[in-house]
């Protein structure tokens, strides 16, 4: 494993949009039920 990024994958790759939790799973925050948005993507 290569750590070269601050950013860590494996620790969550989605953001809730309502309220920035951030859960490893795909779906529906578990925390405030919201829509989770897929942040694993890169950013320019
Ligand atoms: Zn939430």
């Amino acid at each position: 494993m290569v750590r070269t990024d601050p950013y860590t994958p494996s620790e969550g790759i989605y953001e809730c949009i309502d309220c920035g939790h951030r859960p490893s799973e795909s779906g529906r925050c578990p925390s405030c039920g919201g829509e989770l948005k897929n942040i694993s993507v890169p950013r320019e």
